[in-house]
C-alpha cells in the first residue's frame, strides 16, 4: 500500500511530539510505502508572519522572534539527537536556514516594505526548519529518510500567499523525484514555487492540500491527515463539548464543512484526492488507535438530518440599496466584476426578489476593501441615484448546517429558523446553495456560540 501521512503543527510542535510521530511513521513504514508531509511547529508560521510585519515597519523587534525560533530549534535538536548528528543539524539550521531568514528580514527592515512574494518566502521557513529536523532525526536513529523541499515538486502560479497549483507540472516532478531510493521522503507542506523559482504558499493551513497533491502525484491509495482531534466532528469541539466524530463523510460534505470554517481540513485538499479517487482519513496523533473519519465518494448514509455545523468568523454584510437597480440587466455583473478584478472573495450573495437590495457577505477586511472600490467604480450610479447607498454592517458570523441528508428533505430550513427564533437569535441573511447540502445564515457575532449549541442540540440531539 502506498500512503501519504500528513502531520499538522500541533502534532509536531516539540521534540517529544516529533518522537511520537516518528514512531507512528516507522511502524507504518514496515507495512506500507509512505511519504510524510509535515507542517511547521504550531505557532511558527504566525511568528514568521508577525516578524515580517514588524520588519516592514522598520522596527527591530523581529530579531527577538528569530532568536526565540533558533533556540526552540536548537532545544529540539538536542533533545532528539546527540554527537555528530546534533552538531551537523544545529550548524545547518543556524548558518543556512536561520542565516537566510535573518538576511531577508534585515532587507525588509531596511526597505520598510514586504511584498506578498517576500512574505511567502519568509513564511516558508517554518516548514523548512521542521521537516529538515524530522528527516535528520529519522536518519540519526538509523532510518532511511530524505528531506524534500516541496518547492522542487509543487509548481504554482505567482498568486503569492494563495498560489494556484499547476497539477500537470507538479505531478511530473513528484513522479520524477519521490521514491527513487528506498527511503522515506519527509516533505515540506504549505510551500511551492513558481516558474521563475520564487517561493509561493498554498494559503494558511495549506499543508493538508500539499499532502493531497503529492498523493495524487504518486497515485497513493490513501491520504492520512494526522491532527489533534479524533476526526471530523459534528461541530467545532471548542464550542460544542458534546460534538462527536462522524465516521464517514462525502467529499462534498467535507468541502462544504471546511469551506464554511471547519479548520480540521483545508477545503482544497479534496480536489486532487477526488480527481484520483483517493480516500482521505483524518486521524488523531494523540489517539492513533481511534478509527478517525473517512472522506469518501460514497459514504454510508447518516441517520441524522444534518451531518455537521460549521462557522466562519469575522464577516461583514454589504448592502447595496437602490431603486434604480430594478430590472437593470447586467447590474449585478458590474458589482461582481469589481470583486473579481480585485481578487476579493464573496462568501454569500443574495438579492431580494424586488431587486431593491443586493446583499454580499465577505470577511470583514475584504468587505471594507470592496466598499471603497465600489464607491469609486460605481460613482455614476450613485450620482444618478440608481444606487441610493452602500451599507456596511460589521461584527457578524456565518453559521452553516451541512449534510447529504438535507437534499430533498423538506422542513430543514424551517426547523433551523424556528430553533434560532425560539432562542431569540436574529438571522440577518440566508443562503442555500443549489446543491442543497448547505444552508447558511448570518447572525451577530456575539450570538454565534449559542446558535451553534442550540442547532446541535435541535438537529443532533446533544
Ligand atoms: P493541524 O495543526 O493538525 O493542521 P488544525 O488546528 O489546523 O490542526 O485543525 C484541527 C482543529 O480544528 C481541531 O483542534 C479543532 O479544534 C478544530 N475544528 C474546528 N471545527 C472542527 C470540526 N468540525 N471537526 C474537527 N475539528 C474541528
Ligand atoms: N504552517 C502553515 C500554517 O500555519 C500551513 C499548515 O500548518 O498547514 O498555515
Ligand atoms: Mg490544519
Amino acid at each position: 500500500m502506498t500512503k501519504v501521512m500528513k502531520f499538522g503543527g500541533s502534532s509536531v510542535q516539540d521534540a517529544e511530539k516529533i518522537k511520537h510521530v516518528c514512531s507512528i511513521v516507522i511502524e507504518e513504514s514496515k507495512k506500507s510505502k509512505i511519504a510524510v508531509v509535515c507542517s511547521a511547529m504550531k505557532g511558527v508560521t504566525d511568528l514568521l508572519l508577525s516578524s515580517a510585519k514588524i520588519a516592514a515597519e522598520g522596527k527591530t523587534g523581529y530579531k527577538e522572534n528569530v532568536e526565540n525560533l533558533l533556540s526552540k530549534q536548537e532545544k529540539a535538536v538536542n533533545e532528539l539527537m546527540s554527537g555528530n548528528f546534533a552538531q551537523e543539524a544545529v550548524k545547518h539550521i543556524k548558518e543556512k536556514i536561520i542565516g537566510e531568514l535573518k538576511n531577508l528580514l534585515k532587507g525588509v527592515e531596511l526597505i520598510k516594505e514586504c511584498s506578498p512574494r517576500t512574505l511567502d518566502l519568509i513564511a516558508s521557513f517554518g516548514e523548512r526548519l521542521n521537516n529538515f529536523l524530522i528527516a535528520s532525526y529519522l536518519k540519526s536513529i538509523g532510518k532511511k529518510a530524505a528531506y524534500i523541499d516541496s518547492r522542487s515538486i509543487i509548481k504554482t502560479n505567482k498568486q503569492y500567499t494563495k498560489a494556484l497549483v499547476n497539477y500537470e507540472e507538479s505531478y511530473k516532478k513528484i513522479k520524477e523525484k519521490l521514491f527513487k531510493e528506498e527511503e522515506i521522503p519527509v516533505i515540506t507542506g504549505f510551500i511551492g514555487s513558481a516558474e521563475d523559482g520564487s517561493t509561493t504558499t498554498l494559503g494558511r493551513n495549506g499543508s493538508d492540500f500539499s499532502a493531497s497533491i503529492i498523493a495524487a502525484g504518486i497515485n497513493a491509495e490513501i491520504i492520512e491527515i494526522w491532527t489533534d482531534v479524533d476526526g471530523v466532528l459534528s461541530a467545532d469541539p471548542r464550542i460544542v463539548k458534546n460534538a462527536f466524530v462522524i465516521p464517514e463523510v462525502s467529499v462534498e460534505e467535507a468541502m462544504e464543512l471546511s469551506y464554511f470554517g471547519a479548520k480540521v481540513i483545508h477545503p482544497s485538499t479534496m480536489i486532487p484526492a477526488f480527481e484520483k479517487d483517493i480516500p482521505i482519513c483524518i486521524k488523531n496523533t494523540l489517539n492513533p488507535s481511534a478509527p478517525g473519519t473517512m472522506i469518501v465518494k460514497n459514504p454510508k448514509p447518516h441517520s441524522s438530518p444534518i451531518t455537521g455545523i460549521a462557522s466562519v468568523n469575522d464577516v461583514s454584510i454589504i448592502n447595496i440599496v437602490g431603486g434604480g437597480m430594478i430590472g437593470q440587466p447586467g447590474f449585478a455583473s458590474k458589482v461582481f466584476d469589481i470583486f473579481a478584478k480585485n481578487d476579493i472573495n464573496m462568501i454569500m450573495i443574495s438579492q431580494a426578489s424586488s431587486e431593491h437590495t443586493i446583499c454580499i457577505v465577505c470577511l470583514t477586511d475584504d468587505a471594507k476593501k470592496a466598499l471603497l472600490l465600489m464607491q469609486e467604480d460605481l460613482s455614476d450610479e450613485l450620482k444618478s441615484r440608481a444606487i441610493e447607498k452602500f451599507e456596511l454592517k460589521e461584527n457578524f458570523e456565518i453559521v452553516s448546517i451541512i449534510g447529504e441528508n438535507m437534499i430533498g428533505t423538506p422542513g430543514i430550513a424551517g426547523k433551523l429558523f424556528s430553533t434560532l427564533g425560539d432562542n431569540g437569535i436574529n438571522v440577518y441573511a440566508i443562503a442555500q446553495g443549489s446543491s442543497e447540502r448547505n444552508i447558511s445564515c448570518v447572525i451577530k457575532k456575539e450570538e454565534t456560540e449559542k446558535a451553534i449549541k442550540v442547532i446541535h442540540k435541535s438537529f443532533l440531539g446533544v
